[in-house]
């Protein structure tokens, strides 16, 4: 992880958050809404979504951010986040979207880690999420990158259990807990969630009044 501390951002200022996914946007933007910044999406922006090709959560994220940047000459901040299971040697990783197949089917996708899994004693692993920043050249280019990672470990339970949060929760239990975050009240979940911990380190290094 690199975490260069290049520039601040301070009230007012406008930056673009690098997803098309509306949860990710709702999620992340009430994290800067205390900041009082002004937040555009690039769904909304109608930006092209760039494809992944990173090896690594953070080169996705960058790749994201990137892209934003150059396409809007603004500030970008992009995630990238995924469940890493010990046993799978740490699939489905970068993988974890497409595990859901063509139709986002979550349900799908945790029956495979289950499946996988088999009888192996070991059950745990994390949820991981990336953010990371771009900022423009002021040439027409994109300049400094910074990337901040957050981890929840946990335990992946089967059968899954609970009806909230989304993609893996129903079969995450974290760690010195007895519900799954399919079960957990989603602002408890937010509060502790691997994003809030990325999203925390990256609010210390570069947000104003943080
Ligand atoms: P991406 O970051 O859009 O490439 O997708 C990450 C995938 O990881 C999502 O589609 C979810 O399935 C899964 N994921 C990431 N964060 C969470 C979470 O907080 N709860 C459950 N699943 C998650």
């Amino acid at each position: 992880m690199s975490e260069t501390k290049t520039r601040t951002f301070k009230p007012g200022d406008r930056l673009v958050l690098a997803t098309h996914n509306k949860g990710k946007y709702r999620e992340n933007a009430a994290l800067l809404a205390p900041f009082g910044l002004e937040v555009l999406s690039a769904g909304d922006l109608g930006l092209p979504e760039p494809e992944e090709t990173g090896a690594t959560f953070e080169e996705n994220a960058v790749l994201k951010a990137r892209a934003a940047c150059a396409a809007t000459g603004l500030p970008a901040i992009a995630d990238d986040s995924g469940l890493s299971v010990t046993a799978l040697n740490g699939e489905p990783g970068i993988y974890t979207a497409r595990w859901a197949g063509p139709q986002r089917d979550f349900f799908v996708a945790m029956k495979r880690v289950h499946e996988e899994l088999g009888d192996s004693a070991d059950r745990s692993g994390f949820f991981v999420c990336n953010l990371s920043v771009a900022w423009p050249d002021g040439q027409g280019g994109v300049g400094d990158t910074a990337s901040f990672e957050g981890r929840v470990e946990g335990t992946l339970v089967w059968p899954i259990r609970g009806e909230r949060g989304f993609g893996f929760d129903p079969m995450f239990q974290p760690k010195g807990f007895d519900i799954t975050f399919g079960e957990m009240d989603p602002e408890k979940k937010e509060a502790m969630s691997h994003r809030a911990v990325a999203f925390a380190k990256l609010s210390k290094a570069l947000l104003e009044g943080a």
